[in-house]
């Protein structure tokens, strides 16, 4: 792996994790503020709890006055009752006292709801001033915490901060830029390149481009989302372990009215792939690079089948599954698309992992045949 990417890679950490200490910090007094609101809260309603027991209190001495003014007035129509002359000046007054008496009565009920009220009053004041002791030691103790806390963020924020400066100096400057370019919209710069793929967006690579991040010799970039593409040798290596897991490749058809090959080797274009079309006794032949599925040179046609017509290019050439409409390699031009690079790389990747696979479980077989998967 480059240096620059292995430092890339320690920057995206750095900037992750100071990232989760800034979001931290922030955090941490809107917790205060949420334990400060609860408080006032409680604080409220102890101040309700306390004015509705002073209310009843209130109450129950203007009940107690009421009734030490009919006990005067009974006192009072007492004396009055030795003086009277009639019958009915009697009953009159009988009937006043009787009256006062069924007020004092009434009122002295009312003290004794009043009372009751008065202790189930008392009771929800002493707990709410129990719970405003608990939570205002527990806002100390968060705000406590809190501040320590961020004392503690802030401190190993100003050590990510040291260590990611010292990072960015030992990175290629446009690198930097460019990561920091991409990371500043996308969140990330920096991406894996595995199974042929960017894992961050997911989008397939040119063979070729996945090759470069592989060998590591210069910083790559995906096409598509622009991040930095790194490749890790161990991750592959693990994905590939368990080869009897492969599923059995299918064999193309000899018959097969479009046909496929890879070559190691073409002239001077390298590695290629062949398509032949057999189309009313005649043979179209086209060939591509691997890499970058350009076309090389034109397009033949010859008369007869293409073992006949093109016997020099099938030597030690690979067959390969693939077919697709000749309306569409029309459509494609000089160039095929990634889904078919892709697919054809992966029957080629899989061809040759039948081939090694097959070299040594049968020692005793022939030297290797060059038309392997369609023999
Ligand atoms: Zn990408």
């Amino acid at each position: 792996m480059l240096p620059d990417i292995e430092n890339l890679l320690k920057l995206q950490d750095a900037d992750k994790e100071m990232r989760r200490l800034q979001e931290e910090i922030a955090e941490l007094p809107k917790r205060v503020a949420a334990i400060e609101q609860k408080l006032a809260g409680t604080k409220a309603q102890l101040e309700r709890a306390q004015a509705s027991v002073k209310a009843d209190e209130a109450a129950r001495r203007q009940q107690e006055t009421s009734i030490q003014d009919f006990r005067a007035k009974i006192s009072k129509y007492r004396d009055q009752s030795l003086e009277v002359k009639t019958n009915d000046q009697y009953k009159a007054l009988l009937h006043e006292i009787q009256f006062a008496e069924k007020e004092i009565a009434a009122a002295e009920d009312k003290i004794l709801e009043l009372m009751l009220n008065t202790d189930a009053r008392e009771k929800e004041v002493k707990l709410a001033q129990a719970e405003l002791k608990a939570e205002t030691a527990e806002i100390e103790k968060e705000t406590a915490d809190a501040h320590q806390r961020t004392a503690e963020d802030q401190k190993q924020l100003t050590e990510w901060r040291a260590q990611r400066d010292q990072l960015r100096g030992g990175i290629d400057a446009d690198l930097l830029r460019h990561y920091e370019r991409v990371a500043k919209f996308r969140g990330t710069g920096i991406s894996e390149a595995f199974d042929h793929k960017c894992t961050t967006c997911q989008v397939m690579l040119r063979p070729q481009t996945y090759n470069e991040v592989r060998t590591g010799q210069h910083a790559v970039v995906c096409d598509s989302c622009q991040r930095i593409l790194y490749f890790n040798p161990a991750h592959e290596l693990a994905a590939n372990k368990p080869v009897a897991a492969r599923p059995r490749r299918h064999h193309p058809k000899m018959d097969a009215k479009q046909a496929w090959y890879y070559r190691s080797e073409y002239g001077e274009a390298g590695e290629t792939y062949l398509c032949f079309i057999k189309s009313q006794g005649q043979c179209t032949r086209r060939v591509y690079d691997v890499h970058n599925g350009r076309q090389v040179g034109d397009i033949l046609i010859r008369e007869g089948e293409y073992h006949a017509a093109f016997p020099v290019d099938l030597a030690d050439a690979i067959r390969l599954n693939g077919s697709w409409d000749e309306t569409d390699l029309e459509a494609w031009g000089t160039e095929l698309p990634m889904v078919v690079l892709d697919a054809l790389q992966a029957d080629l990747d899989a061809a040759r992992a039948e081939a090694s696979a097959a070299a040594s479980h049968t020692k005793r077989a022939a030297p290797a045949a060059t038309e392997q998967a369609a023999s």
